[in-house]
Formats: C-alpha cells, sequence, structure tokens
C-alpha cells in the first residue's frame, strides 16, 4: 500500500489580525497540517526518515508507544504501511484490550498495526528503559526483530527531518532573522529541537509545551538531540512551560471558544490538544506585551484537527 505524495514544502500563510497587528506583530502559519492525509504534520517531518532508515536497514517491522489518543502511533501505522514495514503498536493501558476501540485505535488497526496493551507500570519501565539491551532483547523476543521508536517518536532523524521546516522557511521568507519567531507547540520536543537547528542566524524558535510538568526534562531531551545530531548545543530556542491549559489533552471551554473565534476570522480549523494551545499561548503574549513590536511569528501548525473530539483525559494525563 503505496501513500499518496506529500504537500511539500507546506504553504505559508499569512494571518492579518488586528489583535496583533495593533501590538505591531505580524502572524503566519505554516502549514504543515496540510502535508499528507493520514501521515500528517510534524509527523511526517519525523517519521518518513525513521522508516526509510528502518527499511534500508533491512527492517520488516517497526514498533513504537503511545497513549489511547496518540497522534504519533496512528501515523505511524499509516507511514509504516505505506513504506512497506508492519508495525507494532504498544499502547498505555490494559483496560483498553478488550474495550470497543476508539477512532484512533480503530484507525491504526485499520491500517494493519497490531496493537498490544500494556498496564502503566510496565509502559512507564519500557519507557524508562529502552535505551537498554536488555529492554531491546526483550521487545524482540516477544514481538520479532524491528526498529523501535520512542514515545512521540522523537529520535536524532526525527529531528533532522524536522529541520526541513526550516529549510523551507528560508526559501519562502529569504530575509528570516533576528526579528523572526518560529513557534510549535512540543510534546515530546523532537520538533523544536529541529526546527532550531535548521534556523538561520539571528531567528529563535520558541516551544509551548502541551503537557504540564515538562520543565528541565524536556530542555534536557532537546539538548540531548543537538549533542547527538548536530555536535553542538544551539543558544535560539526556549520553551514555554505556561500554555500547558491544565496539563496534556485538557481543552477547556475557553481553549474551545478561541479555536472557534480563529476558524471564523481565519477560515483555519485549529488542531486542539497542542496547536490551539500554542497560539493561544502566542496571543496572550501579544496582549501582555511581552512580544517586541516587529516581530514576525511564524507558528509551525504540527498538524489537522481531530476528525472526533477526544474526551477528557483522566488524571493522570492518559
Ligand atoms: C505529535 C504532535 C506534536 C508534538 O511534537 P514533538 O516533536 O513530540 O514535540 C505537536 N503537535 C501535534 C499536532 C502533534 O501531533
Amino acid at each position: 500500500m503505496s501513500l499518496p505524495p506529500p504537500t511539500l514544502p507546506s504553504p505559508l500563510t499569512r494571518v492579518a489580525d488586528e489583535r496583533l497587528a495593533g501590538a505591531g506583530v505580524e502572524l503566519r502559519l505554516k502549514r504543515d497540517d496540510l502535508i499528507h492525509p493520514t501521515v500528517p504534520g510534524n509527523k511526517w517531518r519525523k517519521l518518513i526518515p525513521n522508516l526509510v532508515a528502518a527499511r534500508e536497514a533491512g527492517h520488516t517491522r517497526v514498533l513504537t508507544f503511545g497513549g489511547a489518543y496518540s497522534n504519533h502511533v496512528r501515523a505511524l501505522a499509516a507511514a509504516a504501511a505505506g513504506q512497506g514495514l508492519e508495525s507494532v503498536g504498544v499502547i498505555r493501558g490494559d483496560e483498553l484490550a478488550n474495550a470497543p476501540r476508539n477512532w484512533s485505535l480503530a484507525r491504526a488497526e485499520a491500517a494493519g498495526m497490531r496493537l498490544v496493551f500494556v498496564d502503566r507500570a510496565r509502559y512507564r519501565r519500557l519507557r524508562e528503559t529502552l535505551h537498554e539491551p536488555a529492554t531491546r532483547r526483550r521487545l524482540a523476543d516477544e514481538f520479532g526483530p524491528c526498529a523501535v521508536l520512542p514515545e512521540g517518536g522523537s529520535n536524532v532523524p526525527a529531528a533532522r527531518g524536522a529541520a526541513a521546516v526550516a529549510a523551507e522557511l528560508v526559501t519562502q521568507l529569504p530575509d528570516l532573522g533576528p526579528r523572526d519567531l518560529v513557534c510549535c507547540a512540543v510534546g515530546t520536543g523532537g520538533t523544536l529541537a529541529g526546527i532550531a537547528a535548521g534556523l538561520p542566524p539571528g531567528a529563535r524558535a520558541l516551544g509551548v509545551a502541551a503537557l504540564r510538568g515538562g520543565a528541565g526534562y524536556l530542555e534536557r531531551e532537546i539538548a540531548g538531540l543537538h549533542a547527538d545530531g548536530w555536535g553542538r548545543p544551539f543558544a535560539n530556542w526556549s520553551l514555554d512551560h505556561t500554555g500547558h491549559g491544565g496539563g496534556y489533552g485538557r481543552v477547556s471551554p475557553e481553549l474551545d471558544s478561541f479555536a472557534a473565534e480563529f476558524a471564523e476570522r481565519h477560515g483555519v480549523r485549529l488542531e486542539l490538544r497542542y496547536v490551539a494551545k500554542a497560539l493561544r499561548h502566542l496571543y496572550a503574549a501579544v496582549a501582555a506585551g511581552s512580544v517586541p513590536r516587529a516581530t514576525r511569528i511564524t507558528l509551525v501548525v504540527t498538524g489537522p484537527p481531530d476528525p472526533v473530539a477526544a474526551p477528557a483525559p483522566a488524571a493522570d494525563g492518559s
């Protein structure tokens, strides 16, 4: 099953909004959500390099991890099928095994992914020991030889893939430089790491964390990707930890109405768990006067809206 071709470079569009213009700030959207129907947004950027490498290394199967509504898991299922690879999704929550599949898991399964449900303690252990040879051996014993992608898919090939966002921007905004702030929502940090590494001198990258409690950890992950992928640190990025709106997956009525108003004004429906949160945070920063005049903001739209509203997450964010 081969995938339809991607739309690359993704479009860059200007948003005319008097609330921003009054503060002397410009906004553009880098429409990565339009890259592909089943492997959209940063998932295309991050997954395709990994899957091409897996195939070239002789793998026939890839395995990854995620929660019940993981965009990463769903996109990997579609992308793997498109590359002729088998896929295994290790899903957090053993109670899901015998429950009716939600729309996201149903799509992953329909694309051919084998779903394996594990309890939260085992899931956490697997995630925390993923780099250890003993864990890799156990996964290979259980699921056969496979290329393993971490939760969220953020590794060096993924970050390098995300750097293409910055490379495209340079061709779309040839004077990209000191007045530019390139923003994205952050889950595991691979996208922000790549964008920061790809920007020309002077331009800055800002990530808005979609989850609560990642301060310190996420910065270390991103710095680690820079060290492993580029052999050096970058000083042009920062991460904001105040825009998560209550935690991962939380969609407040206020966030909903922000997104509804944006769709009404600008004709773009925003994905809620990441993209709308990041954009709302930017609007709030502009309203608070903390964005200097003449700043040109580009929001990387890292994915499309869900086809179905997700239910509120459990207290542990799952
Ligand atoms: C997966 C995802 C993210 C998070 O990307 P990271 O590279 O893990 O930080 C952001 N936005 C959307 C829409 C996503 O699906």
